[in-house]
């Protein structure tokens, strides 16, 4: 399978290029030349297979050219080592549970496949070592080094800003050891995010070193998301409600919901989409209007959705054509307040006893709004709500536990290195430390 960029202005890449270069030459986002349709007696057995047998013929229509099979069952079963369940939240409302990973958000998925994929093509080359740098202010780190955690070749370092994580995100990867290096840089996240960047343009590191990064856009991290729309339509045709499904995505930077239009697109029975936004309405604007206009992110309770530009608008504009009527016939919008979170979050638990995070929260009141009758929605409930475990207390006035593979995380000797902002002395620790 070839990948073209979303910009096309630079050159096809193999599925090992997209991989490890990230970001397309042009600085657009690689797309699969072909999604390929899958045949309609897939879907009308889908709910007697397994979410691992679901997963790798899905994995197999986009990867099956590139690599393998018995590497890439390989890959997508060492990849799944979990489940994303649907849970019933109401009559007509279910959650797609995709907090039951090592770092409890659905990051997980596309991280752990990214690692496996990597180390396949590393170890095809032969011998050496990638270095995979990945600047984070919270929640990647965590997913991509424990995505990559103990996979040989390949070894990590997370550059976070001090002072600037939550005391959970930051045990996630400093108290792993392994081949994971946790840099604490004495700036904020734009620091880091420089570091990383700089760190890829440099001559001299890169003739010494094999560099790569681990970004959301990767198309190693976001096709992999389609697994889960098809296994969350296979349990819900089991209990006999996937005749009108509706799936309703709690939204950023739309790499999530990207890969369940992927999905459609490879024939998957979704009546439609929802993207559920926080205050931060882009996309949203986009839907009334047909004007994409970036803006500068707000802060809100549901941060990991706090995007300005979100990245994957460009594959969604590209995978529907730029056309704004056949992305409003498919795709609506929601946005909501802070105080619409809290009040959902709120109403929910008291009406059915399920606690939802601030980004489920999001998905879970759009569907509220706008299922019409006949409809079944699901959304994706992106992390568990112990992951912002302050806010959810408070606003819920519950105490609630902690997973104990959270816990395990806090229990750790954090290690991390301090580095400054300056260029020269994080290529001087590189060039020290990093493995060719
Ligand atoms: C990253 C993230 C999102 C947003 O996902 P996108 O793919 O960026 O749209 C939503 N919820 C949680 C908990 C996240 O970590």
């Amino acid at each position: 399978m070839r990948y073209y960029s979303t910009n096309k202005q630079a050159p096809f890449a193999t599925l090992h290029e997209a991989v490890v270069k990230g970001l397309a030459s042009d600085r657009g986002l690689y797309m699969p030349e072909t999604i390929k349709h899958l045949p309609p007696s897939f879907f009308d057995t889908i709910d007697r297979l397994s979410f691992q047998e679901i997963a790798y013929t899905v994995a197999e229509a986009f990867f099956g050219d590139d690599v393998p099979s018995s590497d890439l069952r390989h890959i997508v079963y060492d990849t799944l080592s979990f489940d994303c369940p649907v849970v019933r939240v109401t009559d007509n409302i279910y959650s797609l549970e995709l907090f039951h990973g090592p770092t409890l958000a659905f990051k997980d998925v596309g991280a752990r496949f990214m690692a496996r994929l990597l180390q396949y093509f590393i170890r095809q080359e032969g011998s050496g070592q990638v270095n995979v740098l990945v600047a984070t202010s919270g929640d990647t780190g965590s997913a991509v080094a424990n995505g990559f955690l103990g996979v040989d070749g390949i070894h990590v370092y997370v550059l976070y800003p001090k002072g600037k994580v939550s005391p959970i995100q930051e045990c996630q990867f400093t108290t792993l050891g392994r081949n994971i290096t946790a840099i604490e840089v004495d700036g904020v996240f734009d620091d880091c995010q420089r570091l990383v960047k700089q760190a890829f343009l440099d001559e001299e590191l890169n003739a010494h070193l094999r560099l790569t990064s681990a970004n959301s856009i990767n198309v190693a991290r976001f096709l992999p998301q389609a697994f889960y729309y098809f296994n969350a339509y296979a349990r819900m045709k089991e209990l006999g409600l996937a005749d009108e499904l509706v799936m309703c995505v709690p939204s950023g930077n739309f790499g999530n919901i990207t890969a369940g239009l992927f999905g459609a697109e490879m024939g998957l029975p979704m009546k439609r989409f929802i993207a559920a936004n926080n205050a931060n309405d882009i996309f949203y604007n986009y839907l009334q209007t047909g004007l994409y206009e970036p803006k500068a992110s707000i802060p809100t309770l549901a941060n990991a959705m706090d995007v300005g530009d979100p990245s994957n608008f460009a594959r969604v504009y590209d995978l529907y054509g730029g056309s704004h009527e056949r992305i409003t016939s498919y795709i609506s919008g929601a946005t909501y307040s802070d105080e619409q979170i809290r009040e959902t979050m709120r109403s929910c638990y008291a009406s059915t006893g399920y606690v939802l995070d601030p980004h489920g929260a999001c998905g879970f009141r759009a569907l509220s709004e706008q299922l019409a009758p006949g409809e079944v929605g699901v959304f994706c409930e992106t992390a568990h709500p112990a992951k912002f475990k302050e806010k959810v207390d408070e606003i819920l006035s519950i105490d609630i536990a902690i997973p104990e593979r959270l816990a395990a995380f806090m229990r750790g000797t954090k290690e991390r290195e301090p580095m400054t902002r300056q260029f020269d002395d994080f290529k001087a620790y590189l060039l020290k430390e990093a493995k060719s």
